[in-house]
């Protein structure tokens, strides 16, 4: 399996007109292929193309360890105060779900892109499998509304928070089994050998669709077709996507079942550099929807962490209740129904309607505040840009722009919320100012990269190097912001 000695440079692969990169093709295997190692490619299609059909029973191994994670602690006794994940079952399932899948599968886009969704995630697969079983129903129009995810992922996560999904057995099992139960049903009524929920609803699929932007794994087509992305259910893929005029990296779950290295159409496994897409997102696709989830979805997860460690959210809270109760609404302190609100006597945690609003409240403001603050200077970019001879209208320019913040978001959301992760690196040796430092790391990794590719979509805009720093500025300030945002649970509040 060898390369020919072809070069790649950056600069020599972009077509001026296009603003796209144009790759030099390299034949391995008597195969044209193009990207970066693409031996490397070539290697890893041939692996998961002769092992797909295994790929079932890795589906089965994780729904049962899935069901068991989220059901098993339900029926076990309360752990003890000093429960470790090596003594205790429940506290070992919260570490799992927390300290380890929620971090660890967001980082993984940056490597090889949505592989958790084609290859490992359980719920994908039981949709998939009550689809085979299914009524096959044309998937309607509500479901396929592209904002159907977002609301998906802000009702999970507020409701994630309001029941203590990060703490207690039962809202896992809620939160988690309620998902999965809709994924199966939504499986086995609409849709023809398709993933609607994977495509249409899950709400963590929407995120990390977005994130696998960035990551170094795409399938591109052998033949392109031209007309750019296309929804079809005309296709062999479970996510919709038209397989000859794929552009974005979004929706493909990476199943490999359009890939075949032997044929002369469908995908192959392309590797690039990370990043690559969100540089040339004019593209591939840019969406505004996409981009206002960016700025909401990553918005109502910082407020889903800050309400805890904000000293400012007890002082609203206690705003708020003296407010109620001067107007004669002491139901606000009582408590509500289990399934909306944490109810945990026997460990010490009962919510009150009280809490149940200003925990929705403050994780809204928090998301509108965010995303008005990521909004406008997105828009001042994209107009300084349109000053200093940017191309396209001021609307496509402010989409392709809200695109650069996705580093330093992804960076600052698993940092922020894989705290138990970074805790578990004690194990390795490190202290407090250790861990500190490696988070600190990936902060200005993050941020530094979300700058970059500001310059990049800057560039491709046609606005010349000498005057891109004024539009530059805007996004670094948002970029800061984001930072700023997620400060408390970067380093402490
Ligand atoms: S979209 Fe959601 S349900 Fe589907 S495979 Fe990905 S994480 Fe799993
Ligand atoms: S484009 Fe291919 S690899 Fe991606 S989800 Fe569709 S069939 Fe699977």
């Amino acid at each position: 399996m060898r390369a020919s000695s072809a070069t790649l440079t950056r600069e020599s692969q972009v077509t001026r007109e296009s603003g796209c990169f144009q790759d030099i093709p390299i034949t391995v295997n008597g195969r044209i292929r193009t990207g970066r190692l693409p031996w490397l490619a070539a290697f890893i299609e041939n692996l998961f193309v002769s092992h797909r059909d295994r790929l079932v029973w890795l589906h089965a191994v994780f729904f049962v360890f899935f069901l068991a994670l989220i059901f098993l602690p339900l029926v076990l006794p309360e752990p003890p105060e000093d429960a470790t994940p090596l003594s205790n079952f429940t506290t070992f399932s919260i570490y799992v779900m927390w300290g380890l899948w929620f971090p660890l599968v967001f980082l993984s886009v940056i490597f090889t892109g949505r592989s958790w969704c084609g290859i490992l995630c359980p719920m994908g697969a039981a949709s998939e499998w009550a689809n085979k079983k299914g009524l096959k129903r044309p998937i309607p129009a509500w479901v396929r509304w592209e904002g159907t995810p977002i609301v998906s992922f802000l009702i999970i996560t507020i409701l994630g928070q309001t029941v203590g999904v990060r703490d207690h057995p039962e809202a896992i099992a809620e939160v988690f089994g309620g998902t999965l139960l809709a994924a199966i049903l939504l499986g086995f009524v609409y849709g023809r050998n398709k993933r609607a929920w994977c495509r249409h609803m899950c709400p963590i699929g929407l995120l990390l669709g977005v994130f696998s932007r960035i990551g170094a794994w795409q399938f591109a087509p052998k033949r392109k077709r031209a007309g750019g992305d296309q929804y079809t259910e005309k296709t062999v893929c479970p996510t919709m996507i038209d397989i000859p005029r794929k552009e974005e990296s979004r929706h493909c779950i990476e199943c490999f079942r359009c890939v075949n290295p032997r044929a002369r159409g469908g995908l192959f496994l392309r590797l690039r550099t990370p990043g690559e897409e969100i540089e040339q997102i004019r593209c591939h696709n840019p969406n505004p929807y996409e981009v206002w989830f960016l700025f909401l979805g990553t918005g109502v997860a910082l407020g889903g962490f800050l309400w805890l460690v904000l000293p400012f959210y007890w002082e609203l809270r206690e705003t708020v209740a003296e407010w109620f109760f001067g107007h004669g609404w002491f139901w606000v302190g009582e408590s509500g129904p289990g399934w909306l609100m944490s109810v945990h006597p026997e460990r010490r945690e009962v919510f009150a309607w009280l809490d149940f609003i200003t925990i929705t409240g403050f994780m809204i403001a928090c998301m509108l505040v965010f995303a008005a603050a990521l909004g406008f200077t997105t828009w001042a970019a994209a107009w300084l840009s349109g000053k200093h001879a940017g191309d396209r209208n001021l609307r496509d320019r402010f989409v392709e722009l809200g695109y650069q913040y996705t580093p330093v978001a992804m960076v600052s959301l698993v940092i922020g919320l894989g705290a138990t992760l970074f805790e578990s690196l004690r194990a390795v040796g490190l202290d407090t100012s250790d861990i500190a430092w490696v988070k600190t790391g990936l902060f200005v990794t993050g941020l530094a990269w979300s700058i970059w590719l500001g310059n990049r979509i800057l560039a491709l805009q046609g606005v010349p190097a000498n005057h891109r720093w004024l539009p530059l500025v805007p996004g670094l300030a948002g970029s800061l912001f984001v930072g700023a945002a997620w400060w408390p649970g970067i380093f402490g509040v």
